[in-house]
């Protein structure tokens, strides 16, 4: 096991930067034109009241960690955040008990595993693994500060309000079409208690993490929301410290694991960016010292990643230099003009 020790070296950063404005503002044009004809994958249909989505939507935003933030297409669409909240709610919560509690509680490895699956708690002991997946976001959730379930779902919605640096409200639709047909989750927060994996009572866990998955955003608000992980935990547009830097990086190595369930391995492959989906098809994708993109378009693939998304994400960080593993010997010496 790798321990903490790590944690007791001042950590410097290690970061670039993005072209300017203008050409960031021109290049998220450019990508949204590039995808926006894109028709390939399905619009999610296990939570009733999503089905209804137009397919047709496409918004994809850039926040700078400097505040500016460029937008294209359907930018000022609101849709459900669902599993991008497990993001967020995984930072306020590493903020409340720091590195080591949750890295032991909720794990920071990869279950290989579709995110509703029941048996990568049953291979694992009980151990959620990660928070990116639903067990392990229920196990999060359920860590929430607050004396009482109704305490713990409004420090939520305050918290990931101060991401986005606006007050969030539910999609009472969402939110009641899921709590009807979520079987699935509560067999899950049943079993993490069965395990003794869960101090509170699981139905009402399952009720606050599906009202965080209910809460409306658009891809404007998920690019400010990851802007603020860019950037030491800082929101930029707003200046509020939201959660410390340490929480930032935490976060974002969990996204990099996780972020995109069993396909984050091919996504940091091609990508090379923490990120995080949701089934309404919202993605929040983050360059660290950077910015971030908040991408949302309905039609998702069979991982249950945005397929639009996906690939102007793709192409942003390309563009903008965003991958985190990419380097370049003759940029250093001076070879190339
Ligand atoms: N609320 C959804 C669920 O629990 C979130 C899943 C997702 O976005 N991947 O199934």
């Amino acid at each position: 096991m790798i321990t903490s020790e790590s944690q007791t070296v001042d950590q410097q950063v290690s970061t670039g930067h993005l072209p300017g404005e203008a050409e960031v503002a021109s290049l998220t044009t450019t990508a949204y034109e590039r995808y926006r004809q894109l028709d390939d994958g399905r619009v999610a249909d296990y939570i009733p009241a999503l089905a209804k989505a137009d397919p047709a939507l496409f918004g994809l935003s850039v926040s700078e960690v400097n505040g500016a933030t460029h937008d294209a297409g359907d930018s000022d669409y609101s849709f459900s955040i669902q599993s991008v909240s497990k993001a967020f709610v995984y930072a306020l919560v590493c903020e409340a008990y720091g590195h080591a509690v949750v890295k032991e509680r909720v794990g920071v490895d990869n279950t290989g595993l579709p995110f509703n699956s029941v048996m990568a708690l049953e291979l694992n002991g009980g151990h959620p693994m990660n928070p990116m997946v639903n067990a392990g976001a229920i196990a999060t959730t359920a860590m929430m500060p607050g004396a009482t379930p109704a305490e713990q779902w409004e420090l939520i919605r305050t918290g990931l309000s101060t991401f986005a640096g606006r007050q969030l409200t539910m999609d009472g639709e969402v939110y009641a079409s899921e709590m009807k047909t979520n079987s699935r989750n509560k067999g899950i927060a049943r079993l993490l208690e069965s395990y003794g994996r869960l101090d509170h009572d699981p139905l009402d866990m399952v009720d606050i993490y599906t009202r965080q998955c209910a809460m409306l955003v658009t891809s404007h608000d998920l690019s400010v929301m990851g802007a603020t992980l860019a950037d030491g935990g800082m929101n930029p547009v707003t200046g509020e410290q939201v959660v410390s830097a340490e929480v930032c990086r935490d976060t974002l190595s969990v996204l990099a694991a996780s972020g995109m369930y069993e396909r984050s391995g091919e996504w940091l492959f091609e990508i090379g960016i923490p990120a995080k989906s949701g089934v309404a098809g919202g993605i929040v994708a983050i360059a660290p010292g950077k910015g971030s993109i908040g991408a949302f378009s309905p039609r998702l693939n069979s991982a249950g990643n945005s397929v639009r998304g996906q690939r102007a994400i793709a192409y942003l960080s390309r563009a903008l230099g965003l991958n985190l593993f990419a380097s370049d010997s003759k940029r250093q010496t001076g070879k190339v003009a």
